[in-house]
């Protein structure tokens, strides 16, 4: 400001921090309140008389006190200006947004600058806070991160059964192949699929079909662990990857699963369908060049079950178990 400026220029100042449509507070080193700004009374509810002198951390117990005194700390000492944004916190003071957007958001997102206000011989008296209102820009970066999440999903995820997709389901396969590898840690597979799907189909319709094959998922998935990697190998044909699982362990986890499958009554509309399931299992072995191995191993086994009667486990390099 320069030495010139009238008492009429000081005015129009005044007049210019009051409209903007910022938060504007000055506070001295005790954090009492020396100037709010219109935007801080139409956002706070409390006026400026109703603050003056009122200390910023006793009006506005939200603040975290220790980290907001040694921004301004910062800001008096080194007399250089400190930001802070809503990615690290949220917003300074609580204030209510009134987003027509979406009704998720129900604070104000604010970037705060602190401006160390220097006097002319060089002391820094009182520090001014410039509050941004940046809820348009956090709200459109959090949807886009939500709707990023949702795509990934997606992608990731079978629609009807929410299993892994086919796709991630072999990438994780290959992933657990190399780790088998690398620290010789075992890993079984489980291969199943749905005993005479078509008749089913045909007798109750496509839908009736999809409802079991969506409640042959739910039962698998109830069942495994968060380590193991369940997904939807094709139409009507599932795959389990149980990890750090031997091969007898794969086969008590199948039997169960045949078994649990066979209980279960769906019902669709006024039918009540039941349904069962051919298992065929292998786990990794020293003799295995790659996962493609394991998967051929596995769906050899599966193709036993079925030949051997269906609604039934075989293990590789056995026969028919039960
Ligand atoms: P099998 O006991 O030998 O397995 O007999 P199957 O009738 O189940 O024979 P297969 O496994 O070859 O049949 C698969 C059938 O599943 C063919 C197709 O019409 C049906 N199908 C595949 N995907 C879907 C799906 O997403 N929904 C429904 N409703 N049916 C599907
Ligand atoms: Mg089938
Ligand atoms: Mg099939």
């Amino acid at each position: 400001m320069s030495n010139l400026l009238d008492i009429s220029e000081l005015h129009w100042l005044l007049d210019i921090v009051q409209s903007i449509d910022v938060g504007v507070v000055v506070l001295d080193r005790d954090y009492r309140i020396q100037v709010w700004n219109s935007f801080m009374e139409n956002h706070s509810g409390q006026s400026a008389r109703q603050v003056s002198q009122r200390s910023l951390l006793d009006l506005f117990p939200e603040i975290d006190r220790t980290w907001f005194t040694q921004k301004i700390e910062t800001a008096a000492m080194l007399g250089t200006r400190v930001f802070t944004i809503w990615e690290q916190r949220p917003y300074l003071v609580r204030f209510r947004s009134y987003q027509p957007i979406t009704g998720l958001v129900d604070h104000m997102y604010q970037n705060v600058t602190i401006l160390p206000l220097r006097t002319v011989n060089g002391s820094t008296d009182h520090v001014c806070l410039i509050i941004y209102d940046v809820t348009n820009v956090a709200i459109n970066k959090l949807q886009l991160e939500a709707a990023n999440t949702q795509l990934q999903e997606l992608a990731l995820h079978d629609d009807l059964t929410g299993l892994l997709n086919r796709r991630h389901w072999e990438n994780c396969l290959e992933h657990e192949f190399a780790r088998h590898n690398r620290y010789s840690s075992e890993a079984s597979l489980v291969i199943f699929d749905i005993d005479h799907f078509k008749q089913l189909n045909d007798t109750y319709g496509h839908q009736a079909g999809d409802e079991v094959i969506r409640q042959v998922a739910e039962v698998t998935q109830g069942m495994i662990r968060d380590t193991d990697y369940a997904g939807r190998y094709g139409g009507e044909e599932f795959v389990v990857l149980l990890s750090d699982t031997p091969l007898e362990g794969a086969v008590l986890f199948a039997e169960r699963l045949c078994q649990a499958v066979a209980q279960r009554r769906i019902l669709h509309g006024e039918q009540q369908l039941q349904c069962s399931v051919s298992i065929g299992v292998a786990c990794i072995h020293p003799g295995m060049a790659d996962h493609r191995m394991l998967i051929e191993e596995a769906d050899k086994a599966l193709y036993q079950a079925k030949s051997g009667g269906r609604n039934r486990v075989v293990a590789a390099g056995q026969t028919s178990i039960g």
